[in-house]
C-alpha cells in the first residue's frame, strides 16, 4: 500500500518510518514536509492513504482531490477529527481512521504542567536567574492543595488530570454530557458549566472541539470566573474565543493563562518562525502578557505517546491494506 505522509517531521520519520520497518508493515511511504492544504493535495495523487496531522485541512474541496487521485484511507496520526469534513469523506466513499487513545498521561501531565509553570512563574524564573538576578519578588505563587480546579470534558485526558490534581489535595469539580464514574471516584462534583467557572480557581479544557463547543469560553463565560482565574486549554484552540482571552486579560479577569492550542496555531506551530514577524496580532498579543504561557501544541510529545501512535496508525493502514477495513474502535463516521 502506497502512504502519502503530510506534515511531516523529523520524528514522524523516526517513530512511523522507523516502526514500519521494525514490525515488517511494508508499507510505501512517501514523506512530504507541506501540510495537506487545496495547494498540496496534488502530491497525494496515487497513494491509496494519506496520513495526516492536526492542522491539515481536510475540507471538502480537498477530500474531493484526494478521492479523484484515487485515495482511499485517510489515516490521520492523532485523536481530534474536526479538521476533517466528516460528511464530505463519508458522500466520497474515502474511509477515515484515527488514533483515539494513545498517552492520555503525556496530555494530562503537561496540562498540570502548564499549571504548575504559570502558578510559580517557574520560566520567568528561568530567566531571571541566568540573567544573574536572583530576586523573588514577583514570582509570588499559590498552593495547589485545597485549590478548586474546574475540569471540563472527562474522557480519557481529562479523568487522568483529575486524578494527578487529586494527589496536589486539589478540590475537583467537572462539566460532561456524560459523566465518569472515574471522575466521580475521585471526589469530583458534576455541576453546570457556568457553575464550573464560577467556582474555580483553575479551568482547564478537556472536551472535543464541535459546533457545540467553539468558543465555550467567551467574555459571558469569562465575567462569571473568579477574579484572577487560570485557565488552561490543551485541547483544541477552537474552543476559547481568543479575543475575549485578550480582554479578560487586560482587565485581570484571567490572573494566567495556558495554551498549548491556538485557533490559528495552523500557519505558526510547529515551525521554526524565530526570523519572521508575527502576523497574527493576537498570537503576537498573547505573547506580551507576562501571565500566558504559550506551547506550540507539544501536550502529545512524549516517546511513548509517539510509538504508540505510531504503532496504531501503522495498525490502521495494514488492516485497511489486508481487507479494506479499519477497526471499529478507530474508524471515524459522521454523526
Ligand atoms: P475523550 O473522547 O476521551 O473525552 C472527551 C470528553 O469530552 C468526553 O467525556 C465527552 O463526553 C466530553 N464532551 C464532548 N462534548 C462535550 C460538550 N459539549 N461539553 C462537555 N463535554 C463534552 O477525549 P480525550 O482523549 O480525553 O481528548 C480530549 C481532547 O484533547 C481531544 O478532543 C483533543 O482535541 C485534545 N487533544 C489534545 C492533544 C494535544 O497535544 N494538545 C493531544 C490529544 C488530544
Amino acid at each position: 500500500m502506497k502512504v502519502a505522509v503530510f506534515s511531516t517531521k523529523p520524528y514522524d520519520r523516526q517513530f512511523l518510518g522507523g516502526l514500519n520497518d521494525e514490525r515488517g508493515h511494508a508499507l510505501e511511504m512517501r514523506f512530504f514536509d507541506p501540510r495537506l492544504t487545496d495547494q498540496t493535495v496534488k502530491l497525494a495523487e496515487g497513494y491509496e492513504t494519506v496520513c495526516v496531522f492536526v492542522n491539515d485541512v481536510l475540507d471538502a474541496e480537498v477530500l474531493r482531490g484526494l478521492a479523484a487521485g484515487g485515495t482511499r484511507l485517510i489515516a490521520l496520526r492523532c485523536a481530534g477529527f474536526n479538521n476533517v469534513d466528516m460528511r464530505a469523506a463519508a458522500e466520497l466513499g474515502l474511509t477515515v481512521a484515527r488514533v483515539p487513545a494513545y498517552s492520555p498521561y503525556a496530555v494530562a501531565e503537561h496540562t498540570v504542567g502548564l499549571m504548575l509553570a504559570l502558578n510559580r512563574k517557574i520560566y520567568r524564573a528561568y530567566g531571571r536567574v541566568r540573567e544573574g538576578n536572583f530576586a523573588i519578588h514577583g514570582l509570588l505563587g499559590f498552593d495547589m492543595r485545597g485549590r478548586t480546579v474546574g475540569v471540563v470534558g472527562t474522557g480519557r485526558i481529562g479523568v487522568v488530570v483529575g486524578e494527578i490534581l487529586r494527589g496536589f489535595g486539589c478540590e475537583l469539580l467537572a462539566f460532561d454530557k456524560h459523566p465518569s464514574d472515574m471522575m466521580q471516584a475521585l471526589g469530583a462534583d458534576y455541576v453546570s458549566f457556568d457553575e464550573l467557572c464560577e467556582r474555580s480557581d483553575i479551568i482547564t479544557l478537556h472536551c472535543p472541539l464541535t459546533p457545540e463547543t467553539h468558543h465555550m469560553i467567551s467574555d459571558a463565560a469569562i465575567d462569571r470566573m473568579r477574579d484572577g482565574a487560570m485557565l488552561i486549554n490543551t485541547s483544541r484552540g477552537g474552543l476559547v474565543d481568543t479575543a475575549a482571552v485578550i480582554a479578560g486579560l487586560k482587565r485581570g479577569r484571567l490572573g494566567y493563562v495556558g495554551l498549548d492550542v491556538y485557533e490559528e496555531e495552523a500557519d505558526f506551530f510547529f515551525e521554526d518562525l524565530s526570523d519572521s514577524i508575527i502576523r497574527d496580532d493576537d498570537l503576537a498579543r498573547l505573547l506580551t502578557f507576562p501571565n500566558v504561557l504559550v506551547t506550540s501544541h507539544q501536550a502529545f510529545f512524549t516517546a511513548d505517546a509517539m510509538r504508540q501512535i505510531a504503532e496504531t496508525t501503522l495498525g490502521n493502514i495494514s488492516r485497511f491494506a489486508s481487507d479494506g477495513a479499519v477497526d471499529e474502535a478507530n474508524a471515524v463516521r459522521p454523526k
